[in-house]
Protein backbone atom coordinates (compact mmCIF):
# COMPACT_ATOMS: atom_id res chain seq x y z
CA UNK A 1 0.00 0.00 0.00
CA UNK A 2 1.47 3.35 -0.47
CA UNK A 3 0.31 6.88 0.36
CA UNK A 4 -1.05 8.68 -3.11
CA UNK A 5 -2.48 12.71 -1.87
CA UNK A 6 -1.90 14.52 0.78
CA UNK A 7 -4.51 17.38 1.62
CA UNK A 8 -5.13 19.85 4.21
CA UNK A 9 -8.27 21.91 5.09
CA UNK A 10 -8.21 24.90 7.05
CA UNK A 11 -11.37 25.34 9.68
CA UNK A 12 -12.33 28.48 11.29
CA UNK A 13 -14.84 29.76 13.49
CA UNK A 14 -15.31 33.08 14.74
CA UNK A 15 -17.04 32.90 18.27
CA UNK A 16 -20.28 34.88 19.11
CA UNK A 17 -18.86 36.02 22.22
CA UNK A 18 -14.79 36.09 23.64
CA UNK A 19 -14.03 33.74 26.00
CA UNK A 20 -11.18 35.23 28.28
CA UNK A 21 -8.40 33.49 29.93
CA UNK A 22 -5.99 34.99 32.27
CA UNK A 23 -4.10 36.79 29.60
CA UNK A 24 -6.08 36.78 26.03
CA UNK A 25 -9.34 36.05 24.97
CA UNK A 26 -10.12 32.70 23.24
CA UNK A 27 -12.27 33.93 20.27
CA UNK A 28 -12.00 32.15 17.15
CA UNK A 29 -11.96 27.96 17.05
CA UNK A 30 -9.61 27.38 14.45
CA UNK A 31 -7.73 24.13 13.27
CA UNK A 32 -6.70 21.86 10.15
CA UNK A 33 -7.62 19.11 8.89
CA UNK A 34 -5.16 16.74 7.16
CA UNK A 35 -6.16 13.85 4.76
CA UNK A 36 -3.92 11.40 3.68
CA UNK A 37 -5.28 8.90 0.98
CA UNK A 38 -3.59 5.73 -0.37
CA UNK A 39 -3.78 3.69 -3.56
CA UNK A 40 -6.01 1.27 -1.73
CA UNK A 41 -9.17 3.89 -1.34
CA UNK A 42 -8.54 4.33 2.17
CA UNK A 43 -8.10 7.58 3.63
CA UNK A 44 -6.87 8.91 7.14
CA UNK A 45 -8.04 11.72 8.87
CA UNK A 46 -5.56 13.96 11.29
CA UNK A 47 -6.38 17.26 12.88
CA UNK A 48 -4.03 19.94 13.77
CA UNK A 49 -3.99 22.77 16.45
CA UNK A 50 -2.13 25.74 15.76
CA UNK A 51 -1.44 28.61 14.17
CA UNK A 52 -1.23 30.75 11.93
CA UNK A 53 -3.35 27.80 9.63
CA UNK A 54 -1.67 29.16 6.00
CA UNK A 55 2.28 28.52 7.87
CA UNK A 56 1.00 25.59 9.32
CA UNK A 57 -0.80 24.04 5.75
CA UNK A 58 2.23 25.46 3.41
CA UNK A 59 4.69 22.98 5.70
CA UNK A 60 1.97 19.91 5.71
CA UNK A 61 1.89 20.47 1.54
CA UNK A 62 5.06 21.87 0.35
CA UNK A 63 7.68 20.57 3.03
CA UNK A 64 6.04 17.23 4.12
CA UNK A 65 4.18 15.48 2.00
CA UNK A 66 6.69 14.75 -0.86
CA UNK A 67 8.55 13.13 2.25
CA UNK A 68 5.45 10.38 2.91
CA UNK A 69 3.77 10.46 -0.88
CA UNK A 70 4.63 7.03 -2.81
CA UNK A 71 5.63 5.46 0.68
CA UNK A 72 4.21 2.86 3.24
CA UNK A 73 1.56 5.06 5.77
CA UNK A 74 2.34 1.63 8.27
CA UNK A 75 5.88 3.48 8.52
CA UNK A 76 5.12 5.91 11.02
CA UNK A 77 8.27 6.00 13.11
CA UNK A 78 10.31 6.53 9.49
CA UNK A 79 7.80 9.14 8.56
CA UNK A 80 8.33 11.11 11.62
CA UNK A 81 11.83 11.05 11.62
CA UNK A 82 11.96 12.09 8.66
CA UNK A 83 9.81 15.24 9.17
CA UNK A 84 11.29 16.14 12.78
CA UNK A 85 15.20 16.18 10.97
CA UNK A 86 13.56 19.60 9.47
CA UNK A 87 14.47 21.09 13.19
CA UNK A 88 17.75 20.25 13.71
CA UNK A 89 20.16 18.82 10.15
CA UNK A 90 20.18 20.37 6.85
CA UNK A 91 17.01 18.54 6.02
CA UNK A 92 15.36 21.99 7.12
CA UNK A 93 16.92 23.71 4.28
CA UNK A 94 14.08 22.45 2.34
CA UNK A 95 11.59 24.33 4.21
CA UNK A 96 11.29 28.04 2.76
CA UNK A 97 11.87 31.04 5.24
CA UNK A 98 8.65 31.91 5.04
CA UNK A 99 7.43 28.69 6.02
CA UNK A 100 9.50 28.11 8.74
CA UNK A 101 13.21 27.29 8.06
CA UNK A 102 14.38 27.26 11.67
CA UNK A 103 17.35 29.49 11.14
CA UNK A 104 18.46 32.58 13.33
CA UNK A 105 14.89 32.86 15.52
CA UNK A 106 13.17 33.39 11.93
CA UNK A 107 12.03 29.14 12.57
CA UNK A 108 8.76 28.27 13.20
CA UNK A 109 9.47 25.18 15.43
CA UNK A 110 5.78 24.95 17.23
CA UNK A 111 4.49 24.94 13.63
CA UNK A 112 6.41 22.29 12.06
CA UNK A 113 5.72 20.10 15.19
CA UNK A 114 2.13 20.93 14.70
CA UNK A 115 2.77 19.67 10.84
CA UNK A 116 4.06 16.57 12.12
CA UNK A 117 1.11 15.86 14.71
CA UNK A 118 -1.44 16.00 11.77
CA UNK A 119 0.27 13.85 9.28
CA UNK A 120 1.14 11.73 12.10
CA UNK A 121 -2.61 11.60 13.37
CA UNK A 122 -3.99 10.49 10.12
CA UNK A 123 -1.22 7.71 9.73
CA UNK A 124 -2.46 6.47 12.53
CA UNK A 125 -6.33 6.86 11.28
CA UNK A 126 -5.16 4.77 8.38
CA UNK A 127 -3.44 2.10 10.21
CA UNK A 128 -6.40 1.66 12.23
CA UNK A 129 -8.37 1.00 8.98
CA UNK A 130 -5.70 -1.28 7.23
CA UNK A 131 -5.87 -3.30 10.43
CA UNK A 132 -9.55 -3.67 11.07
CA UNK A 133 -9.10 -2.08 14.14
CA UNK A 134 -9.88 0.85 16.65
CA UNK A 135 -7.05 2.54 17.40
CA UNK A 136 -7.35 2.58 21.68
CA UNK A 137 -7.56 -1.59 20.24
CA UNK A 138 -4.64 -1.43 18.30
CA UNK A 139 -2.76 0.76 21.07
CA UNK A 140 -3.47 -2.49 23.64
CA UNK A 141 -6.53 -1.67 24.76
CA UNK A 142 -6.17 -0.98 28.61
CA UNK A 143 -9.82 -0.31 29.05
CA UNK A 144 -13.24 0.89 26.82
CA UNK A 145 -13.98 3.68 28.46
CA UNK A 146 -12.10 6.99 30.20
CA UNK A 147 -13.26 9.56 32.82
CA UNK A 148 -14.00 13.36 31.47
CA UNK A 149 -14.06 16.53 33.35
CA UNK A 150 -15.60 19.56 32.06
CA UNK A 151 -13.58 22.33 30.81
CA UNK A 152 -15.03 25.24 31.04
CA UNK A 153 -15.19 28.94 33.99
CA UNK A 154 -14.18 31.29 31.66
CA UNK A 155 -13.92 34.93 32.61
CA UNK A 156 -16.75 37.00 31.47
CA UNK A 157 -17.04 38.79 27.91
CA UNK A 158 -15.82 41.88 29.01
CA UNK A 159 -12.38 39.77 30.84
CA UNK A 160 -14.67 40.24 34.36
CA UNK A 161 -14.87 38.26 37.27
CA UNK A 162 -18.66 37.34 36.53
CA UNK A 163 -19.06 35.44 39.37
CA UNK A 164 -23.17 34.47 39.42
CA UNK A 165 -22.69 32.75 35.54
CA UNK A 166 -19.39 30.86 36.21
CA UNK A 167 -20.97 29.22 39.00
CA UNK A 168 -24.33 28.61 37.03
CA UNK A 169 -21.78 27.14 34.20
CA UNK A 170 -19.95 24.70 36.58
CA UNK A 171 -22.72 23.66 38.62
CA UNK A 172 -24.73 22.51 35.18
CA UNK A 173 -21.66 20.49 34.21
CA UNK A 174 -22.20 18.74 37.64
CA UNK A 175 -25.69 18.24 37.03
CA UNK A 176 -24.70 16.59 33.71
CA UNK A 177 -22.74 14.13 35.67
CA UNK A 178 -19.30 15.39 35.34
CA UNK A 179 -17.48 14.05 38.42
CA UNK A 180 -14.53 17.19 37.88
CA UNK A 181 -14.84 20.31 36.21
CA UNK A 182 -11.88 23.09 35.29
CA UNK A 183 -12.27 26.69 35.50
CA UNK A 184 -9.39 29.78 34.65
CA UNK A 185 -7.90 32.01 37.16
CA UNK A 186 -5.28 34.26 37.53
CA UNK A 187 -7.18 36.69 35.11
CA UNK A 188 -8.12 39.09 37.99
CA UNK A 189 -6.97 40.53 41.52
CA UNK A 190 -6.15 37.44 43.55
CA UNK A 191 -9.21 38.18 46.38
CA UNK A 192 -11.52 38.13 43.29
CA UNK A 193 -10.59 34.72 41.62
CA UNK A 194 -10.66 33.39 45.66
CA UNK A 195 -14.30 34.66 45.44
CA UNK A 196 -15.14 32.98 42.39
CA UNK A 197 -13.31 29.73 43.52
CA UNK A 198 -14.72 29.59 46.56
CA UNK A 199 -18.16 30.04 45.28
CA UNK A 200 -17.54 27.02 42.48
CA UNK A 201 -16.69 25.00 45.58
CA UNK A 202 -19.36 25.54 46.97
CA UNK A 203 -21.88 24.98 44.79
CA UNK A 204 -20.79 22.01 43.33
CA UNK A 205 -20.50 20.34 46.74
CA UNK A 206 -17.50 18.31 48.13
CA UNK A 207 -17.60 15.64 45.89
CA UNK A 208 -16.79 16.65 42.49
CA UNK A 209 -13.20 17.60 41.66
CA UNK A 210 -12.24 21.49 40.83
CA UNK A 211 -9.31 22.34 38.98
CA UNK A 212 -7.71 25.73 38.24
CA UNK A 213 -6.24 26.43 34.90
CA UNK A 214 -4.24 29.56 35.14
CA UNK A 215 -2.90 29.90 31.74
CA UNK A 216 0.59 31.33 32.43
CA UNK A 217 -0.54 34.59 34.43
CA UNK A 218 1.96 34.41 37.35
CA UNK A 219 5.66 34.68 38.00
CA UNK A 220 6.70 32.72 41.14
CA UNK A 221 6.04 34.69 44.10
CA UNK A 222 2.65 35.17 43.23
CA UNK A 223 1.85 31.52 41.95
CA UNK A 224 2.94 30.48 45.49
CA UNK A 225 0.67 32.88 47.08
CA UNK A 226 -2.18 31.80 45.06
CA UNK A 227 -2.08 28.21 45.31
CA UNK A 228 -2.04 29.08 49.21
CA UNK A 229 -4.87 31.07 48.62
CA UNK A 230 -6.20 28.37 46.65
CA UNK A 231 -5.73 25.18 48.80
CA UNK A 232 -8.63 25.61 51.44
CA UNK A 233 -10.82 24.70 48.32
CA UNK A 234 -9.52 20.73 47.38
CA UNK A 235 -8.09 21.50 44.36
CA UNK A 236 -7.81 18.88 41.91
CA UNK A 237 -5.13 20.46 40.20
CA UNK A 238 -3.52 23.82 39.05
CA UNK A 239 -2.78 24.32 35.73
CA UNK A 240 0.32 26.41 33.88
CA UNK A 241 0.44 29.14 36.53
CA UNK A 242 3.56 30.44 35.67
CA UNK A 243 4.53 32.88 32.83
CA UNK A 244 6.05 31.01 29.84
CA UNK A 245 9.82 32.22 30.62
CA UNK A 246 9.98 30.10 33.25
CA UNK A 247 7.42 27.83 33.23
CA UNK A 248 10.06 24.82 34.08
CA UNK A 249 12.12 25.63 37.07
CA UNK A 250 10.25 28.24 38.35
CA UNK A 251 7.43 25.61 37.74
CA UNK A 252 9.62 23.67 40.50
CA UNK A 253 9.33 26.41 43.03
CA UNK A 254 5.80 26.37 42.93
CA UNK A 255 5.21 22.53 43.20
CA UNK A 256 7.35 22.57 45.93
CA UNK A 257 5.47 25.25 47.91
CA UNK A 258 2.21 24.19 47.79
CA UNK A 259 -0.31 20.71 48.42
CA UNK A 260 -2.05 21.24 45.00
CA UNK A 261 -0.66 19.08 42.46
CA UNK A 262 0.94 20.81 39.76
CA UNK A 263 -0.16 20.34 35.60
CA UNK A 264 1.56 21.20 32.80
CA UNK A 265 2.34 20.34 29.27
CA UNK A 266 -0.09 21.73 26.77
CA UNK A 267 1.86 24.33 25.69
CA UNK A 268 4.64 21.80 24.83
CA UNK A 269 6.31 20.69 21.93
CA UNK A 270 8.07 17.38 22.00
CA UNK A 271 9.05 14.33 24.68
CA UNK A 272 12.01 16.55 25.83
CA UNK A 273 10.06 19.63 27.34
CA UNK A 274 7.98 17.17 28.86
CA UNK A 275 10.79 15.36 30.73
CA UNK A 276 11.94 18.58 31.99
CA UNK A 277 8.65 19.32 33.26
CA UNK A 278 8.74 16.21 35.19
CA UNK A 279 12.31 16.44 36.41
CA UNK A 280 12.63 19.94 36.84
CA UNK A 281 8.83 21.11 37.21
CA UNK A 282 7.47 19.18 39.82
CA UNK A 283 4.89 18.26 37.57
CA UNK A 284 2.78 15.29 38.24
CA UNK A 285 -0.03 15.72 35.73
CA UNK A 286 0.51 15.86 32.08
CA UNK A 287 -1.11 17.45 29.28
CA UNK A 288 0.78 16.88 26.51
CA UNK A 289 -1.31 17.85 23.22
CA UNK A 290 -1.02 15.28 20.48
CA UNK A 291 -2.83 17.26 17.79
CA UNK A 292 -1.01 20.65 19.01
CA UNK A 293 2.59 18.74 18.69
CA UNK A 294 4.38 15.54 17.50
CA UNK A 295 1.04 13.46 17.16
CA UNK A 296 0.45 9.78 18.60
CA UNK A 297 3.57 8.81 18.09
CA UNK A 298 5.20 11.52 20.16
CA UNK A 299 2.43 11.42 22.91
CA UNK A 300 2.92 7.45 23.86
CA UNK A 301 6.88 8.22 24.54
CA UNK A 302 5.92 11.15 26.86
CA UNK A 303 2.99 8.36 28.32
CA UNK A 304 6.10 5.88 28.86
CA UNK A 305 7.98 8.54 30.38
CA UNK A 306 5.58 10.00 32.53
CA UNK A 307 4.68 6.60 33.43
CA UNK A 308 8.38 5.42 34.72
CA UNK A 309 7.77 8.47 36.95
CA UNK A 310 4.38 8.01 38.12
CA UNK A 311 3.05 10.90 36.22
CA UNK A 312 -0.63 10.76 34.72
CA UNK A 313 -1.97 11.84 31.12
CA UNK A 314 -4.67 14.08 31.01
CA UNK A 315 -4.18 15.74 27.47
CA UNK A 316 -5.35 18.53 26.60
CA UNK A 317 -8.66 18.92 24.14
CA UNK A 318 -9.99 16.62 21.44
CA UNK A 319 -11.34 13.59 23.11
CA UNK A 320 -12.18 11.98 19.99
CA UNK A 321 -8.15 11.31 19.52
CA UNK A 322 -7.00 11.78 23.11
CA UNK A 323 -9.30 8.92 24.42
CA UNK A 324 -7.92 6.03 22.29
CA UNK A 325 -4.19 7.08 23.84
CA UNK A 326 -5.92 7.85 27.73
CA UNK A 327 -7.43 4.21 26.86
CA UNK A 328 -4.01 2.52 25.97
CA UNK A 329 -1.86 3.22 28.53
CA UNK A 330 -1.27 2.32 32.55
CA UNK A 331 -1.16 5.85 33.81
CA UNK A 332 -4.04 7.07 31.55
CA UNK A 333 -6.06 9.44 33.47
CA UNK A 334 -9.01 11.70 32.81
CA UNK A 335 -10.01 13.46 29.57
CA UNK A 336 -10.69 17.22 29.22
CA UNK A 337 -14.28 18.08 27.33
CA UNK A 338 -15.92 21.26 26.38
CA UNK A 339 -19.45 21.04 27.04
CA UNK A 340 -20.21 24.12 25.72
CA UNK A 341 -21.04 24.57 21.65
CA UNK A 342 -21.03 27.86 21.72
CA UNK A 343 -16.96 28.23 23.01
CA UNK A 344 -16.22 25.04 20.97
CA UNK A 345 -18.87 25.09 18.23
CA UNK A 346 -16.27 23.08 15.61
CA UNK A 347 -16.95 20.11 18.16
CA UNK A 348 -20.47 19.36 17.00
CA UNK A 349 -20.12 20.83 13.81
CA UNK A 350 -17.37 19.39 12.04
CA UNK A 351 -17.93 15.78 12.83
CA UNK A 352 -20.07 13.13 12.76
CA UNK A 353 -19.08 10.03 14.74
CA UNK A 354 -17.55 11.86 17.84
CA UNK A 355 -17.67 9.09 20.56
CA UNK A 356 -20.26 8.99 23.42
CA UNK A 357 -19.50 11.20 26.57
CA UNK A 358 -22.31 10.19 29.16
CA UNK A 359 -22.57 11.15 32.55
CA UNK A 360 -18.95 12.11 32.29
CA UNK A 361 -18.01 9.19 30.76
CA UNK A 362 -16.41 8.40 26.90
CA UNK A 363 -16.97 5.88 25.39
CA UNK A 364 -14.38 4.70 22.49
CA UNK A 365 -15.93 3.58 19.35
CA UNK A 366 -16.05 -0.27 18.05
CA UNK A 367 -15.14 0.73 14.29
CA UNK A 368 -11.77 0.44 12.63
CA UNK A 369 -9.72 4.01 13.02
CA UNK A 370 -10.18 6.87 15.72
CA UNK A 371 -14.10 6.28 14.77
CA UNK A 372 -14.94 10.07 12.99
CA UNK A 373 -15.54 11.42 10.05
CA UNK A 374 -16.21 15.07 8.82
CA UNK A 375 -19.20 16.05 8.34
CA UNK A 376 -19.24 17.68 4.87
CA UNK A 377 -22.00 20.16 5.93
CA UNK A 378 -19.91 21.42 8.06
CA UNK A 379 -16.48 21.38 6.37
CA UNK A 380 -18.24 23.80 3.77
CA UNK A 381 -19.48 25.77 6.61
CA UNK A 382 -16.50 26.65 8.32
CA UNK A 383 -13.25 25.68 5.98
CA UNK A 384 -11.31 28.35 4.73
CA UNK A 385 -9.43 26.87 2.09
CA UNK A 386 -8.63 23.37 1.13
CA UNK A 387 -4.39 22.91 -0.05
CA UNK A 388 -3.89 19.39 -1.52
CA UNK A 389 -0.68 17.68 -2.94
CA UNK A 390 -0.95 14.04 -4.90
CA UNK A 391 1.70 11.77 -6.72
MG1 LIG B 1 -5.03 24.56 29.90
Amino acid sequence: MRITKVSVDRVAAPLSRPFWMSREPYTTASELIVRIETDDGLVGLGEIHGRPLDQIAAIVTGTFAPLVLGQDPMEHERHWAAMFAHTHTRAGAGLGQADGQPHFGAGARPQIMAAIAGIDIALWDLKGKICGQPVWKLLGASRATVPCYASGGYYGPDGGADVESLVAEMSGYAGLGFRAVKMKAGGVPLAEDVIRVAGVREAIGPGVGLMLDANGAYDVPAAIAAARAYEPFDITWFEEPLHWYDSVYGLGQVAAATTIPIASGESELHRWGCRDLILHGGVRIMQFDATRAGGVTEWLRVAAYAASHGVLMAPHHDPQVHGHLIAAVPNGHVQEVFPNPVRDPLWPALFTGQPEIVDGTLHLPDRPDFGFDLDPAGLARFGIGRDARDI
